[in-house]
């Protein structure tokens, strides 16, 4: 038999590679950013054009390369970062594969230049799929600028497999954002067509989050500092009012690089488990700093999985450390806004000499032990016990009410105690009503969202969505990034009931949706579902589905609230505890509050 294998060719071989190394844009941004860094850059520019389609280029100001090297770090393997096997658990630089600048000019045309502090000259390298097409002296600045244009140029197929500019932009923004703080002392610049996107000059931690995510980031925050023998860790979490639907501004970092971590980001939120309601999440930046032969980064071709050796202490250690965060600055709140200690302008009477302060405290207060926590979140099944005599229906039951119309149907009358008094609706805005453990008190806007939320989900899995016909279609416009992803979501609104037909040039008329709707209504209402779903995106790309429930429910409840006749109170108070969760709305708020007898009884006697 003749033989059979070959060897392949650098060439084929680096595509391969490249494969794993450079799946888009944002990837091989990260590899050039990483590598800037590594040369001790202390100024890095990002160029991009067409989301990084057409050109993609880091410009740094750190050490260059020699003549020879400057051609030497396109091939396989090359990497001036580590000599030997030992060096990959001692390694504290970002790269140390040897294989991103192969990878990257085996599938893209890349032009290097490149000078170090000593040379008088700096060298060119032009290379295309992997072949050097050009070397020569060039003049430069000392530093490294290496720009790579045509992606995937010579692989059309993955080419064609490249998103949307809108997507790609949002990866590569997501790389940048946390390249730079995980490097504040670094300054940056991000320009995407021609447009500066960011602009940031070397700065502490915190103002680094503020230039990226928006000055009032601050006041979000907690600082979270803890050091111990295995891990050091310093950043800040955000305040529990702030959590949001979607997991948004998580950020962790290892020894300078950020890492996803399942076990160390369940560590944080779960520092907030009594704090904030379930599905929803907290922000956080944290870094932490650990000796670099107690994990292994390189499990991952992309290196954003990190194994630790500590892992179970490391966890412990951040929940605690987020804990005690949270928890000091929430008991500072507390004393803040605790009306007994309002200050008492009053001018002293004459000859009245001050005594010093005393303060008091009780060392041994901790927030977070026994069952008092200052916001409890009870699950739907501890409402059962508002009705006291009554049996709660199976919830399996109970959600069957008023399927496929959002008008609010027949109440289901079981959840409801016989012989109930009337609800008020006080301010247009809570629903005031008895039961017989108390006294409830029902958010009417988030309780209709509770509603139209769960009924949207129901309608979506019914295979032929009723839509309401409108009395006139209304035609709706948008910029030409919105209507791409409002078009991208025709099918998940179609199935909610709403029917929508692009005409072109950025508009869409809209024949039919869930309930009657005004023709204003429309406009606000998907752009809200628009800007949603723009900012999931990311992190919830395959739940885009409740996304879109999430906000035409919000926007729905937003624009239903009214003044509402006793009966409608009681539907509603139905519908509401028919619902799988009437405690949290969908967007992560508390709908109601129960005052019981005891409690009432013991305020009045307080005096
Ligand atoms: P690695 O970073 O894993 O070593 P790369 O393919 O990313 O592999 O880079 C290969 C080598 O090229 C690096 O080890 C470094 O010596 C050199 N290099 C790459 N980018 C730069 C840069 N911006 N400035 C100076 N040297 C660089
Ligand atoms: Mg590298």
């Amino acid at each position: 038999m003749t033989d059979i294998i070959n060897i392949l060719p650098d060439s084929v071989a680096n595509q391969i590679a490249a494969g794993e190394v450079v799946d888009r844009p944002a990837s091989a941004i990260k590899e050039l950013l990483e590598n800037a860094l590594d040369a001790g850059a202390t100024s890095i520019q990002l160029i991009v054009k067409d989301a990084g389609r057409t050109l993609m280029q880091v410009v740094d100001n750190g050490c260059g390369m020699s003549e020879s090297d400057a051609r030497r770090c396109f091939e396989r393997h090359a990497t001036s970062k580590i000599h030997r096997a030992d060096d990959l658990f001692a390694i504290r630089t970002m790269g140390f594969r040897g294989e991103a600048l192969a990878s990257i000019a085996a599938v893209a045309q890349v032009e290097l230049k490149t000078r170090t502090t000593d040379a008088e000259w700096g060298t060119r390298v032009v290379i295309e799929g992997s072949d050097v097409k050009e070397q020569a002296p060039c003049s430069c600045a000392t530093g490294t600028s290496i720009a790579v244009k045509n992606l995937f140029y010579n692989i059309p197929a993955r080419r064609n497999f490249l998103k949307r500019d809108s997507i790609e932009l949002s990866h590569i923004e997501e790389i940048f954002k946390r390249v730079a703080l995980a490097n504040c002392q670094t300054a940056f610049t991000f320009h995407h067509n021609g447009r500066l996107l960011y602009d940031l000059r070397a700065d502490s931690f915190v103002r680094r989050i503020a230039a990226l995510f928006g000055l009032n980031f601050k006041e979000r925050l907690y600082p979270i500092e803890e050091q111990t023998e295995p891990v050091r860790l310093k950043g800040y979490v955000g305040k529990a009012e702030y959590a949001k639907r979607a997991r948004g501004e998580q950020y962790l970092f290892v020894n300078g690089r950020y890492i996803r971590h399942l076990g160390l980001s369940a560590a944080i939120e779960r520092a907030y488990a009594e704090l904030i309601p379930d599905h929803t999440y907290p922000a956080y930046f944290v870094m932490l700093e650990v000796d670099p032969s107690r994990i292994d980064v390189n499990i991952h071709p992309t290196k954003t999985e990190v194994r630790f050796i500590d892992e179970q202490v490391i966890f412990a250690i951040l929940r605690a450390a987020t804990k005690k965060a949270l928890g000091q600055f929430s008991l500072a709140n507390e004393l803040e806004f605790n009306p007994s200690t309002e200050i008492d302008f009053s001018p002293a009477p004459q000859g009245y000499t001050p005594s010093a302060p005393q303060v008091h405290y009780n060392p041994h207060y901790n927030p977070f032990s026994g069952s008092h926590s200052s916001r409890p979140s009870p699950s739907a099944n501890d409402y059962r016990h508002f009705f006291d005599n009554t049996e709660a229906t199976d919830e399996k039951d109970s959600t069957g009410t008023g399927i496929g119309n959002l008008l609010p149907d027949e109440p289901d009358p079981s959840p409801m105690p016989s012989g109930q008094a009337s609800p008020i609706c006080y301010l247009n805005r809570y629903i005031v009503t008895t039961l017989k453990s108390g006294i409830v008190v029902i958010d009417q806007q988030r309780a209709e969202e509770r509603i139209f939320y769960e009924r949207l989900m129901q309608r979506r899995a019914s295979a032929h969505p009723d839509a309401q016909q409108l009395l006139f279609p209304t035609n709706c416009s948008f910029n030409s990034a919105d209507s791409e992803m409002l078009t991208e979501l025709l099918p998940e609104l179609r199935q909610l009931g709403f029917v929508i037909e692009p005409l072109g040039h950025n508009t869409f008329v809209v024949t039919a949706a869930p309930t009657e709707m005004k023709d204003n209504e429309l406009q606000p209402l998907l752009e809200q579902v628009v800007a949603e779903y723009k900012s999931n995106m990311m992190q919830r790309f395959n739940e885009r589905d409740k996304s879109v429930c999430l906000s035409v429910a919000g926007q729905m409840a937003a624009r239903s609230g009214k003044a509402l006749k006793p009966e409608e109170m009681q539907h509603l108070i139905a519908d509401l505890f028919s619902c799988q969760a009437p405690d949290i709305s969908p967007s992560g708020k508390r709908i109601m509050f129960l005052l019981s007898e005891q409690e009432l009884k013991e305020k009045l006697n307080k005096s």
